[in-house]
């Protein structure tokens, strides 16, 4: 096989390296991806700051994949060369730990993460497990696709699962890579939808979304403001200061939930007296495996839901990248190949 470029992390905490490597040879039960883009999430720091135990120098990071099936390995399932495929967070599972023999992928004890566990998506090529691919719809192009592998499937699984019906009250907290997903989600499912962010300046655009109220946390009491709604079924928290979490608690309705997608640096805190009284609950949620993303895709192409993205050839990540840590990224940072 010939060359390709990749862009890998040599040392932690050290400028990404853009090198040229042998393109791999898929094995059992891999194929081979093309990549033409890939996402850049929060959760690459993981890889590029050194923060995962066990991770092996150097590693290609990147978990937000959009590509084409190149090669086959033995044992490809019904998969074909040409299709094309996104790889998320979720990049394999053991199939034998107590959660795969229950059939919860997610919670795999030995879950596979591409750019964690193998080398992911900053690369020309990569080798994923056939386990870890979803179909990409035909109107999606590589570029929309990468940020629903992470930010999408996040967010649209974890509202689909939350338990709240059509009409009912569902809060978003923080419109970032997330949240700005989160919203249109939630107003598709038909939830009555309630922005949260900081500053006036954010209404204009949680409305264009499709937000139905928004709350500016800088000048308001978020809690009594939806407490005047009725209170939130799902308040989705998608934000990573505690204290902005922690402020919203008591804004969930009876039965309420508060559903934690965005990693805060500290432990939240609840008085029991208000989970107790009115039955309410503090729940977290992983991404999705890659029917669940096949999934997100899908409903993204049929009620025209789409990340705003800023776009880097692949060459640019260390830029990319800097930009997705400043917070200042609007809102998702996507790399292309150029393939
Ligand atoms: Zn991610
Ligand atoms: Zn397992």
């Amino acid at each position: 096989m010939g060359k390709m470029r990749a862009v890998q992390v040599q040392v932690p905490k050290q400028p990404f390296v853009l090198v040229e490597k042998e393109i791999p040879t898929p094995k059992k039960g891999t194929v081979r991806v093309k990549v033409q883009a890939c996402g850049i999430c929060h959760s690459d720091s993981f890889t590029k700051e050194g923060l995962f135990p066990g991770i092996q120098y150097p590693r290609v990071p990147g978990h937000e994949i959009a590509g084409v099936i190149d090669a086959l390995g033995e044992d490809a399932g019904n998969w074909k060369e040409g299709q094309r495929v996104g790889i998320g967070w979720h990049g394999g599972h053991c199939k034998i730990c107590t959660s795969c023999r229950r059939g919860d992928f997610m919670t795999c004890a030995n879950i596979q993460v591409p750019g964690i566990s193998y080398d992911g998506g900053y690369a020309e090529y990569l080798i994923a497990p056939i386990e870890a691919l979803a179909l990409i719809p035909e109107s999606l192009s590589p570029i929309e696709v990468g940020p629903l592998m992470c930010a999408g499937v996040t967010t649209f699984n974890s509202l689909r699962n939350s338990g709240a019906i059509a009409g009912q009250t569902v809060a978003i907290l923080g419109i970032g890579g997330l949240g700005h997903l989160a919203i249109q989600y939630a107003v598709k499912m038909g939830f009555r939808t309630v922005a949260i962010a900081r500053g006036k300046e954010k209404e204009l655009l949680a409305k264009q979304l499709g937000a139905h109220h928004y709350i500016d946390s800088e000048s308001h009491n978020v809690s009594s403001e939806l407490k005047k709604l009725g209170g939130a079924k799902i308040i989705l928290s998608t934000v990573t200061s505690t204290d902005a979490i922690n402020a919203v608690i008591e804004g969930l309705s009876i039965d309420g939930k508060l559903l934690v997608v965005g990693i805060p640096e500290k432990p939240l805190s609840a008085t029991a007296l208000t989970l107790v009284g009115g039955r309410r609950m503090i729940q977290g949620w992983p991404c999705g495996t890659s029917i669940n993303s096949e999934d997100t895709l899908q409903f993204s192409t049929m009620s025209n839901v789409r990340s705003m993205n800023q776009v880097f050839p692949l060459e640019k990540a260390e830029e990319a990248y800097q930009l997705m840590m400043s917070g200042k990224a609007r809102f998702r940072v996507v790399l292309e190949t150029g393939l």
